[in-house]
Protein backbone atom coordinates (compact mmCIF):
# COMPACT_ATOMS: atom_id res chain seq x y z
CA UNK A 1 0.00 0.00 0.00
CA UNK A 2 1.22 3.76 -0.33
CA UNK A 3 0.10 5.21 2.95
CA UNK A 4 0.29 8.95 3.94
CA UNK A 5 1.11 10.13 7.28
CA UNK A 6 -0.33 13.86 7.70
CA UNK A 7 1.91 15.07 10.23
CA UNK A 8 3.53 18.81 10.32
CA UNK A 9 6.49 17.72 12.01
CA UNK A 10 8.29 14.10 10.29
CA UNK A 11 10.23 13.97 14.13
CA UNK A 12 7.48 13.13 16.25
CA UNK A 13 7.68 9.92 17.93
CA UNK A 14 3.95 9.11 16.81
CA UNK A 15 4.96 9.84 13.16
CA UNK A 16 8.20 8.22 13.58
CA UNK A 17 6.71 4.92 14.51
CA UNK A 18 3.93 5.17 12.15
CA UNK A 19 6.35 5.40 9.45
CA UNK A 20 8.73 2.73 10.93
CA UNK A 21 5.87 0.73 11.33
CA UNK A 22 4.44 0.72 7.62
CA UNK A 23 7.55 0.17 5.90
CA UNK A 24 8.63 -2.61 8.47
CA UNK A 25 5.24 -4.50 6.77
CA UNK A 26 6.01 -3.89 3.04
CA UNK A 27 4.54 -0.37 2.62
CA UNK A 28 5.32 3.01 0.84
CA UNK A 29 4.92 5.93 3.49
CA UNK A 30 4.94 9.38 3.08
CA UNK A 31 5.03 12.09 5.73
CA UNK A 32 2.88 14.97 4.58
CA UNK A 33 2.72 17.76 5.81
CA UNK A 34 -0.68 19.09 6.01
CA UNK A 35 -0.64 22.87 6.19
CA UNK A 36 1.82 22.86 2.71
CA UNK A 37 -1.28 21.04 1.28
CA UNK A 38 -3.42 23.11 -1.29
CA UNK A 39 -6.79 22.17 -3.40
CA UNK A 40 -8.14 22.99 -6.27
CA UNK A 41 -11.58 22.71 -4.59
CA UNK A 42 -13.72 23.56 -7.79
CA UNK A 43 -11.98 20.33 -10.59
CA UNK A 44 -14.41 17.67 -11.19
CA UNK A 45 -11.56 14.84 -10.35
CA UNK A 46 -10.43 16.07 -6.87
CA UNK A 47 -6.17 16.92 -6.40
CA UNK A 48 -4.01 17.47 -3.37
CA UNK A 49 -1.16 19.42 -4.31
CA UNK A 50 2.06 19.09 -2.28
CA UNK A 51 5.14 21.52 -3.12
CA UNK A 52 4.02 21.99 -6.67
CA UNK A 53 3.16 18.47 -7.71
CA UNK A 54 -0.21 16.26 -7.08
CA UNK A 55 -0.54 13.47 -4.46
CA UNK A 56 -1.79 10.42 -6.45
CA UNK A 57 -1.94 7.01 -5.87
CA UNK A 58 -2.61 6.85 -2.19
CA UNK A 59 -4.78 3.79 -0.62
CA UNK A 60 -4.79 5.53 2.81
CA UNK A 61 -3.69 8.26 5.11
CA UNK A 62 -3.30 8.75 8.76
CA UNK A 63 -4.51 11.85 10.19
CA UNK A 64 -2.33 13.32 12.99
CA UNK A 65 -3.88 16.90 13.08
CA UNK A 66 -2.54 19.25 15.59
CA UNK A 67 -5.59 21.04 17.85
CA UNK A 68 -4.62 24.38 16.93
CA UNK A 69 -5.05 23.03 13.24
CA UNK A 70 -7.86 21.44 13.12
CA UNK A 71 -9.86 23.54 10.42
CA UNK A 72 -7.32 23.25 7.90
CA UNK A 73 -6.15 19.96 8.86
CA UNK A 74 -10.04 18.63 8.25
CA UNK A 75 -10.51 20.71 5.20
CA UNK A 76 -7.03 18.37 3.22
CA UNK A 77 -8.60 15.38 4.91
CA UNK A 78 -12.05 15.93 3.33
CA UNK A 79 -10.05 16.10 -0.17
CA UNK A 80 -8.37 12.83 0.30
CA UNK A 81 -11.97 11.46 1.39
CA UNK A 82 -13.63 13.19 -2.62
CA UNK A 83 -10.72 11.21 -3.74
CA UNK A 84 -12.00 7.96 -2.20
CA UNK A 85 -8.66 7.07 -0.14
CA UNK A 86 -9.49 5.67 3.16
CA UNK A 87 -8.41 7.47 6.25
CA UNK A 88 -8.17 6.17 9.50
CA UNK A 89 -10.21 9.05 11.04
CA UNK A 90 -12.92 10.87 8.83
CA UNK A 91 -12.56 14.28 8.43
CA UNK A 92 -15.91 15.15 10.35
CA UNK A 93 -15.78 12.59 13.41
CA UNK A 94 -11.98 14.15 13.42
CA UNK A 95 -13.83 17.76 13.60
CA UNK A 96 -16.68 16.41 16.45
CA UNK A 97 -13.81 15.25 18.29
CA UNK A 98 -12.36 18.41 18.99
CA UNK A 99 -15.53 20.16 20.87
CA UNK A 100 -16.30 18.43 24.82
CA UNK A 101 -19.96 19.62 24.44
CA UNK A 102 -20.46 18.12 20.48
CA UNK A 103 -18.84 14.90 21.88
CA UNK A 104 -20.42 14.26 25.15
CA UNK A 105 -23.47 15.26 23.18
CA UNK A 106 -23.36 12.25 20.93
CA UNK A 107 -21.64 9.83 23.50
CA UNK A 108 -24.81 11.08 25.88
CA UNK A 109 -27.15 9.61 23.06
CA UNK A 110 -25.53 6.53 22.89
CA UNK A 111 -26.24 6.11 26.70
CA UNK A 112 -22.43 5.97 27.66
CA UNK A 113 -21.43 6.46 31.33
CA UNK A 114 -20.55 10.31 31.68
CA UNK A 115 -20.41 12.90 34.39
CA UNK A 116 -23.62 14.53 35.00
CA UNK A 117 -22.47 17.79 32.59
CA UNK A 118 -24.12 20.94 32.36
CA UNK A 119 -23.70 23.91 29.97
CA UNK A 120 -24.83 27.73 29.42
CA UNK A 121 -24.52 30.49 27.62
CA UNK A 122 -25.56 32.96 29.57
CA UNK A 123 -23.98 34.35 33.50
CA UNK A 124 -27.82 34.67 34.57
CA UNK A 125 -28.27 31.11 34.46
CA UNK A 126 -25.45 30.51 36.93
CA UNK A 127 -27.13 29.21 40.02
CA UNK A 128 -29.36 26.78 37.91
CA UNK A 129 -26.42 25.42 36.07
CA UNK A 130 -24.22 24.62 39.32
CA UNK A 131 -26.90 23.23 41.02
CA UNK A 132 -27.42 20.81 37.60
CA UNK A 133 -24.60 19.00 38.57
CA UNK A 134 -24.67 18.88 42.05
CA UNK A 135 -23.46 22.15 43.39
CA UNK A 136 -19.89 21.89 44.35
CA UNK A 137 -16.91 21.11 44.11
CA UNK A 138 -16.95 20.84 40.43
CA UNK A 139 -15.06 21.02 37.19
CA UNK A 140 -15.28 23.89 34.85
CA UNK A 141 -14.05 23.14 31.23
CA UNK A 142 -12.77 25.61 28.50
CA UNK A 143 -14.93 23.76 25.55
CA UNK A 144 -11.70 23.83 23.52
CA UNK A 145 -9.06 23.04 25.73
CA UNK A 146 -6.58 20.26 25.81
CA UNK A 147 -3.51 18.95 28.11
CA UNK A 148 -5.54 19.97 31.27
CA UNK A 149 -5.44 23.71 30.99
CA UNK A 150 -8.53 25.28 31.11
CA UNK A 151 -9.57 22.54 33.42
CA UNK A 152 -10.30 23.71 37.16
CA UNK A 153 -11.96 22.30 39.85
CA UNK A 154 -13.96 24.51 42.21
CA UNK A 155 -14.25 23.17 45.79
CA UNK A 156 -17.02 25.94 46.68
CA UNK A 157 -19.76 27.39 45.72
CA UNK A 158 -18.93 30.70 45.55
CA UNK A 159 -15.57 30.03 44.36
CA UNK A 160 -17.92 28.09 41.01
CA UNK A 161 -19.61 31.20 40.27
CA UNK A 162 -17.17 33.56 40.50
CA UNK A 163 -14.54 31.05 37.98
CA UNK A 164 -18.03 30.56 35.58
CA UNK A 165 -18.31 34.53 35.91
CA UNK A 166 -14.88 35.23 34.70
CA UNK A 167 -14.34 32.62 31.88
CA UNK A 168 -17.98 34.30 30.72
CA UNK A 169 -16.71 37.43 30.96
CA UNK A 170 -13.71 36.35 28.47
CA UNK A 171 -16.34 34.77 26.28
CA UNK A 172 -14.83 31.64 26.49
CA UNK A 173 -17.33 28.80 26.60
CA UNK A 174 -17.18 26.50 29.42
CA UNK A 175 -18.97 23.61 30.89
CA UNK A 176 -19.34 22.52 34.22
CA UNK A 177 -19.16 19.02 35.58
CA UNK A 178 -19.45 16.97 38.69
CA UNK A 179 -16.49 16.18 40.38
CA UNK A 180 -15.51 12.76 40.59
CA UNK A 181 -13.62 12.74 43.38
CA UNK A 182 -13.07 8.88 44.25
CA UNK A 183 -11.49 8.89 40.59
CA UNK A 184 -8.17 9.89 43.15
CA UNK A 185 -6.37 12.36 40.20
CA UNK A 186 -6.35 8.78 37.61
CA UNK A 187 -7.72 8.19 34.39
CA UNK A 188 -7.39 5.75 32.03
CA UNK A 189 -6.23 5.93 28.25
CA UNK A 190 -7.64 3.35 26.16
CA UNK A 191 -6.57 3.43 23.19
CA UNK A 192 -9.10 2.00 20.39
CA UNK A 193 -8.20 0.62 16.79
CA UNK A 194 -11.39 -0.52 14.91
CA UNK A 195 -13.43 -2.21 17.11
CA UNK A 196 -10.71 -3.46 20.11
CA UNK A 197 -8.91 -1.64 22.59
CA UNK A 198 -5.35 -2.87 21.88
CA UNK A 199 -3.71 -0.82 24.90
CA UNK A 200 -4.69 0.64 28.11
CA UNK A 201 -2.81 2.97 30.63
CA UNK A 202 -4.01 4.29 34.04
CA UNK A 203 -2.62 8.13 34.28
CA UNK A 204 -1.85 9.18 38.08
CA UNK A 205 -1.48 12.96 38.58
CA UNK A 206 1.20 13.91 40.94
CA UNK A 207 0.08 14.71 44.92
CA UNK A 208 -2.28 17.30 45.10
CA UNK A 209 -3.14 17.65 41.30
CA UNK A 210 -7.09 16.41 40.26
CA UNK A 211 -5.46 16.68 36.38
CA UNK A 212 -3.96 13.38 35.20
CA UNK A 213 -2.42 14.74 31.98
CA UNK A 214 0.96 13.41 31.30
CA UNK A 215 1.99 17.00 30.45
CA UNK A 216 0.99 17.69 33.83
CA UNK A 217 3.43 15.66 35.18
CA UNK A 218 0.97 12.54 35.53
CA UNK A 219 2.57 9.29 35.38
CA UNK A 220 1.70 5.93 33.05
CA UNK A 221 1.60 2.84 33.83
CA UNK A 222 -0.49 -0.22 32.30
CA UNK A 223 -3.55 -1.35 33.61
CA UNK A 224 -6.01 -4.25 32.98
CA UNK A 225 -9.42 -3.05 31.75
CA UNK A 226 -12.70 -4.51 32.58
CA UNK A 227 -14.74 -5.68 29.95
CA UNK A 228 -17.34 -2.61 31.05
CA UNK A 229 -14.52 -0.22 30.42
CA UNK A 230 -13.21 -2.34 27.68
CA UNK A 231 -17.31 -1.59 25.35
CA UNK A 232 -17.29 1.75 27.24
CA UNK A 233 -14.22 2.50 25.03
CA UNK A 234 -15.62 1.29 22.02
CA UNK A 235 -18.74 1.87 22.52
CA UNK A 236 -17.49 5.94 22.74
CA UNK A 237 -15.26 5.54 19.47
CA UNK A 238 -18.10 4.21 17.34
CA UNK A 239 -20.14 6.93 18.54
CA UNK A 240 -18.17 9.78 17.37
CA UNK A 241 -17.10 7.51 13.91
CA UNK A 242 -13.94 7.38 15.00
CA UNK A 243 -11.54 4.24 13.93
CA UNK A 244 -8.47 5.50 15.77
CA UNK A 245 -8.97 6.96 19.07
CA UNK A 246 -8.07 7.58 22.66
CA UNK A 247 -10.65 7.23 24.77
CA UNK A 248 -10.09 8.74 28.42
CA UNK A 249 -12.30 7.55 31.26
CA UNK A 250 -13.00 7.89 34.81
CA UNK A 251 -13.64 4.74 37.36
CA UNK A 252 -16.38 6.62 38.89
CA UNK A 253 -18.87 5.05 42.17
CA UNK A 254 -21.48 4.39 39.43
CA UNK A 255 -18.96 2.39 36.91
CA UNK A 256 -16.52 4.24 33.82
CA UNK A 257 -17.22 7.55 32.52
CA UNK A 258 -16.25 8.87 29.54
CA UNK A 259 -14.18 12.61 29.58
CA UNK A 260 -13.23 12.81 26.19
CA UNK A 261 -12.39 11.08 23.39
CA UNK A 262 -8.94 11.92 20.95
CA UNK A 263 -8.43 11.77 17.32
CA UNK A 264 -5.05 11.87 17.28
CA UNK A 265 -4.11 9.89 20.40
CA UNK A 266 -0.17 10.24 21.13
CA UNK A 267 1.79 6.68 20.81
CA UNK A 268 4.84 7.58 23.19
CA UNK A 269 3.35 6.89 26.42
CA UNK A 270 1.24 4.28 25.65
CA UNK A 271 3.89 2.07 23.60
CA UNK A 272 6.09 3.14 26.39
CA UNK A 273 4.17 1.65 29.71
CA UNK A 274 2.84 -0.89 27.89
CA UNK A 275 5.17 -2.40 25.19
CA UNK A 276 3.07 -2.65 22.90
CA UNK A 277 3.30 -2.03 19.04
CA UNK A 278 0.20 0.23 18.91
CA UNK A 279 1.82 2.08 15.58
CA UNK A 280 1.75 -1.49 13.97
CA UNK A 281 -1.77 -2.09 15.19
CA UNK A 282 -3.04 1.06 13.66
CA UNK A 283 -1.03 -0.47 9.94
CA UNK A 284 -2.31 -3.86 10.76
CA UNK A 285 -5.44 -2.29 10.68
CA UNK A 286 -5.21 -0.07 7.14
CA UNK A 287 -4.26 -3.68 5.91
CA UNK A 288 -7.67 -5.40 6.92
CA UNK A 289 -9.33 -2.09 5.92
CA UNK A 290 -8.24 -0.33 3.09
CA UNK A 291 -10.45 -1.32 -0.32
CA UNK A 292 -13.29 -2.32 1.83
CA UNK A 293 -15.45 0.82 0.55
CA UNK A 294 -16.07 2.16 4.34
CA UNK A 295 -14.93 5.95 3.00
CA UNK A 296 -17.71 7.83 4.14
CA UNK A 297 -18.50 9.14 8.39
CA UNK A 298 -22.29 7.93 8.83
CA UNK A 299 -22.79 9.22 12.27
CA UNK A 300 -25.63 11.83 12.32
CA UNK A 301 -25.11 14.67 14.51
P1 LIG B 1 -8.02 17.96 28.56
O1 LIG B 1 -8.71 17.65 27.28
O2 LIG B 1 -7.53 19.38 28.62
O3 LIG B 1 -7.00 16.93 28.95
P2 LIG B 1 -9.93 16.74 30.37
O4 LIG B 1 -11.37 17.02 30.31
O5 LIG B 1 -9.45 15.42 29.85
O6 LIG B 1 -9.14 17.94 29.67
O7 LIG B 1 -9.45 16.91 31.87
C1 LIG B 1 -8.08 16.80 32.27
C2 LIG B 1 -7.95 15.86 33.46
O8 LIG B 1 -8.64 16.39 34.60
C3 LIG B 1 -8.60 14.50 33.23
O9 LIG B 1 -7.70 13.62 32.57
C4 LIG B 1 -8.93 14.04 34.64
O10 LIG B 1 -7.80 13.48 35.28
C5 LIG B 1 -9.28 15.36 35.33
N1 LIG B 1 -10.75 15.58 35.29
C6 LIG B 1 -11.42 16.17 34.28
N2 LIG B 1 -12.76 16.21 34.54
C7 LIG B 1 -12.92 15.64 35.75
C8 LIG B 1 -14.08 15.38 36.58
N3 LIG B 1 -15.31 15.72 36.19
N4 LIG B 1 -13.88 14.76 37.77
C9 LIG B 1 -12.62 14.40 38.15
N5 LIG B 1 -11.50 14.62 37.44
C10 LIG B 1 -11.64 15.23 36.24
Amino acid sequence: MKIAVLSTDPTLYSTRKLVEAGEKRGHEVQVIDYLRCYMNITSMKPKVIYMGEPLEGFDAIIPRIGASQTFYGTAVVRQFEMMGVFTTNPSQAISRSRNKLHCLQLLAREGIGLPVTGFAHSTQDIDGLINTVGGAPLVIKLLEGTQGIGVVLAETYQTAKSVIEAFRALYANILVQEFIEEAGGADLRCFVVGDRVIAAIKRQGPEGEFRSNLHRGGKAEKIKLSPEERSTAVRSAKAMGLRVAGVDLLRSNHGPVVMEVNSSPGLEGIEAATGVDVSGKIIEFLQKNVGKGQVRDRIEG
